[in-house]
């Protein structure tokens, strides 16, 4: 979308003008940036080096918002969203390891290969009593796209560090807060923009005030990297993020979802 709303100043900007205001402006508005039609909070992303301009975005948009894609969008992704609701057994367990790159220490755990194999369920092969496996990626969309999905009382399991409905695992970034700290959760949400310390920390930094933020240590930067396969760190912003793990609160009062694994992560940016 052109235009979005800026509740800090009061203002509807044109995405031409947002894209020239002060790196400073931008980091302060930008978190502040909500749809000028169904008010729900936007993002801005800047022009890519691919060549795709500035724009202004929202996921979701309220249900009802003309300014949101038509429900009726057709595409891979949707139908694995369908996939996911569809799902007979209302239990999904996270496949992390489906498609990871190698890694020292992998886990060839027959549990975990038995996964991959049934990471994709084609409705043709015989129909187990067993839960439906699924990558974090079409999870994310899937709580992106479909509200019916973050309410849902689906189960799913991450083996060894979880299970629970999707709507308690699930946390939206703007609903995280200091209670939740030391819980395993999905948490999942807009990334507003990065940052990185003296000592080779990543930051993704989320929330209004800057007041929450998931952490890369500077040892798994460069996994964290090859895996997203991404070559400036900007281009992270405006994309959504899920991280497993846990959240806690630092002496500062900031809180801060570690990455333990980066296969424990998904981004999407469509
Ligand atoms: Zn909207």
């Amino acid at each position: 979308m052109d235009t979005a709303y800026c509740t800090a100043d009061g203002t509807p900007y044109y995405i031409a003008n947002f894209a020239q205001l002060s790196e400073s402006e931008i980091a302060s508005k930008r978190r502040q940036l909500i749809c000028v039609e169904c008010r729900w909070p936007a993002y801005f992303k800047r022009a890519a080096t691919s060549g795709q301009g500035a724009c202004f975005g929202a996921r979701p948009h309220a249900p009802t918002c003309s300014l949101g894609a038509p429900p009726s969008k057709k595409g891979p992704g949707s139908n694995e969203v369908q996939d996911i609701l569809r799902n007979p057994m209302n239990h999904i367990r996270i496949d992390i390891n489906y498609g990871a790159h190698d890694k020292v220490n992998g886990d060839p755990s027959d549990v975990d290969k038995a996964n991959t194999r049934g990471g994709r369920f084609t409705g043709d092969g015989p129909r187990g009593p067993s839960p439906m496996n699924r990558r974090l990626r079409p999870l994310l969309k899937a709580l992106i796209e479909s509200e019916q999905f973050r309410n849902s009382n689906i189960i799913v399991e991450l083996p060894r560090y979880t299970s629970l409905p999707a709507n308690q695992l699930f946390v939206n970034f703007d609903a995280v807060d200091e209670g939740l700290a030391n819980e395993f959760r999905g948490y999942w949400g807009l990334i507003f923009d990065t940052g990185m310390s003296a000592d080779g920390s990543f930051w993704l930094n989320t929330g209004k005030y800057d007041d929450l933020s998931i952490l890369i240590t500077p040892e798994k930067y460069d996994d964290f990297k090859r895996k997203f396969n991404f070559q400036l760190d900007r281009e992270l912003e405006g994309m959504h993020l899920l991280v497993l793990g846990k959240l806690r609160k630092a002496w500062s009062g900031k809180l801060i979802i570690d990455v333990d694994d980066v296969d424990r992560c998904a981004l999407c940016d469509d």
